[in-house]
């Protein structure tokens, strides 16, 4: 049985000041619909609108037109059905990463030992077992990250939000890191968003990349990805598939660049 959709997207448009002689419409007409388990990559260049479109994914801009809705119900930056994982990892340094898992459960009113108990399942399936006493600067960049990741799988949203999560770690911690994610969003039955600048990215972690246009951001094509089996990322990288993909978007970006020089 095919999954219903807990994402979708319906000809989103988002205009800064409508109406008036400053408009900027930073995308227009974005359809796309997301299913349980699966990642989404969205890639465009420069100024096409993927901040502005993050912003109203999560529900803190609203669309001038169209709609975004998280189980049939429309997005509302209330709600929180939303989870997000940013580039900068947001841990609290004065809290163990433990007590940092569990900061949002307890902003929920979650019940502290219910809460301990969800953050400590996480943190030791997913190889942070020996540290939930540590401060986070006792940790690497990349533990950082994932500590940011179980803090946002802790509150057990439908949604998740990643943008350019990796991109300040260094080349071998991010690929881990992106294997990692990718095999939890999907063991987790999350569905997933990642905007990036990094196209290999995008391709090694997604089930489709949606390539935008320059501003206003239109979906030039969404790319179905189908990589095999395999799973080591520097294997999933050399193989002839991610390749033939990394050549096709980067020439649909590449376009672009061209056109703007
Ligand atoms: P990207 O993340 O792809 O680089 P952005 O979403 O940041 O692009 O911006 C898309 C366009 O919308 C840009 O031209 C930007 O100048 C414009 N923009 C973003 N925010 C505002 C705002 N608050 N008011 C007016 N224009 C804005």
């Amino acid at each position: 049985m095919v999954n219903a959709p807990v994402l979708e997207a319906k000809q989103v448009t988002m205009a800064f000041n409508a109406g008036t002689p400053r408009e900027v419409v930073a995308f227009r007409d974005i359809s796309f619909t997301l299913r349980q388990g699966e990642i989404l990559a969205i890639v465009g260049p420069s100024g096409c609108g993927k901040s502005t479109l993050f912003n109203v994914i999560a529900g803190l801009l609203r669309p001038t037109s169209g709609s975004v809705s998280v189980d049939g119900t429309l997005v509302d930056g209330a709600r929180g059905h939303i989870g997000y994982m940013l580039q900068k990892d947001l841990l609290l340094p004065w809290r163990s990463v433990l007590d940092n898992v569990t900061l949002g459960l307890e902003v929920m009113g979650t019940p502290s030992a219910e809460a301990r108990d969800r953050a400590m399942a996480l943190i030791r399936r997913y190889g942070l077992a020996g540290f939930e006493s540590a401060r986070p600067r006792a940790l690497s960049g990349g533990m950082r990250q994932r500590v940011a990741f179980m803090r946002t799988l802790a509150l057990d949203p439908k949604a998740i939000l990643l943008d350019e999560p990796f991109s300040a770690l260094d080349f071998q911690t991010r690929l881990i890191l992106q294997g990692d994610v990718k095999r939890i969003i999907r063991e987790q039955r999350k569905a997933a968003i990642l905007v990036t600048h990094d196209i290999g990215e995008g391709i090694a972690m997604s089930d489709r990349v949606l390539v935008l246009s320059q501003r206003p951001g239109t979906v030039k094509a969404i790319h179905d990805i189908d990589l095999g089996d395999a799973t080591d990322p520097g294997a999933l990288r050399r193989s002839s598939a991610f390749n033939e993909y990394f050549d096709t978007i980067w020439r649909q970006l590449d376009g672009h660049a061209q056109a703007a020089a």
